[in-house]
């Protein structure tokens, strides 16, 4: 268990954080993500934890032990970083043996170390390669394999994904989870996509402004945001009142089934929270489509409605002009608060 108490860390008189308060799991493989903007303090906390920064206030507690006198490597954490940051001209066995020669591990089993750590990150043939010459998914998980071979205690990766293409990072992505998880190190991995972070975690922590505002598992997470700021950062961009009685919840947009009790709420809509459906004679239809985009996922169209415009779902004979009836989507539905 990794526990965070009321930490602050800042760059001179000026706080990054202030008064963070955080328990993460670290039992076998656990992947929890650090998921929060730009400029939040996420890595600021990683390197924290790391000992890379120092406190100004509160405590970090490892299985029950201040680190707080723990020099960097006695803490045995693994580090990634965004680049990686290997050894270019070095040899792919060079870069992963570094942890180990500075431990100061006997030779043979070095190599046998770096052998199963390249069987692991799926790198095998690749033991003699210099380092500048792979390609940058090659070199994370050289990375990966560096960071892991010492088997730390903790796996800290700061948005390890952030420098590849797209398409590359949703499958490193699930295979970064897979390899820590067969390696079972408990990992922190820290990213601005909430995307990235269901694909990887067990358990997603968003944070704001340099504290955590919510811990929940993806889907919880999606489907009640602590509070609207959250509910936003996770693209719901349209959040309507709500009044729901016998489990159904009716907003200006229409009615949907929701296991709630009766009371008023907020609640957030996605793209994929409403379905725009072409208008039939008789059915009451307060939108029109201003514009329609064709994603890989299928046809999105932004409505005008009498709460201004929202986004919705709707298939592909729905055009720009059409009128439609909007159904909301009960699953796809985000409801704010606890
Ligand atoms: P994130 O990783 O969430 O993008 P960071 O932890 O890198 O956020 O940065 C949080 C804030 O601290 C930002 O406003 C950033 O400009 C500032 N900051 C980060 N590193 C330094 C530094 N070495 N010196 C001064 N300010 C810094
Ligand atoms: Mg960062």
């Amino acid at each position: 268990m990794l526990e965070i108490t009321d930490v602050a860390v800042g760059y001179g008189s000026e706080m990054v954080i202030d008064g963070l308060t955080w328990t993460v799991g670290a039992q076998g493989g656990v992947l929890t993500a650090l998921l929060g903007p730009s400029g939040c303090g996420k890595s600021t906390l990683l390197r924290a934890i790391a000992g890379l920064e120092p406190l100004a206030r509160g405590d970090i507690r490892f299985d029950g032990d201040d680190l707080a006198d723990v020099a960097v490597h006695r803490r045995d954490f693994g580090v990634v970083f965004q680049d990686g940051q290997l050894f270019g001209g070095r040899t792919v066995t060079s870069n992963v043996a570094y942890g180990l020669r500075m431990r100061r591990w006997p030779r043979a089993q070095i190599g046998e170390r770096v052998a199963q750590m390249l069987e692991l990150v799926d790198l095998p043939g690749f033991a003699d390669r210099r380092v500048g010459e792979l390609s940058g998914g090659q070199a994370q998980r050289v990375a990966l394999a560096r960071a892991l071979a010492p088997q730390p205690r903790l796996l800290l990766l700061d948005e390890p994904l952030a420098a590849l293409d797209r398409g590359l990072r949703d499958q490193l992505a699930v295979d970064i989870a897979e390899i820590v998880r067969e390696a079972a190190t408990p990992t922190i991995v820290v990213t601005h996509d909430h995307t990235e972070a269901a694909l990887m975690a067990d358990s997603i922590s968003v944070m704001r402004a340099g504290a955590i505002v919510q811990t929940a598992p993806p889907g919880e997470l999606w489907r009640r945001p602590a509070d609207e700021w959250t509910a936003g950062f996770l693209g719901c961009r349209t959040i309507v009142d709500a009044r729901v009685s016998g489990g159904v919840a009716s907003c200006s947009l229409g009615s949907v089934r929701l296991n709630l009790p009766d009371g008023d709420r907020r609640i957030g809509l996605r793209a994929d929270s409403v379905v725009a459906v072409p208008e039939v004679d008789g059915t009451a239809s307060t939108a029109t489509v201003l514009r329609a985009i064709d994603l890989p996922t299928g046809r999105q169209v932004r409505v005008g409605t009498d709460v201004g415009e929202i986004d919705a779902m709707a298939s592909d004979d729905v055009m720009t002009g059409d009128r439609v009836a909007l159904r909301l989507v009960g699953e796809r539905v985000a409801v704010i608060g606890e």
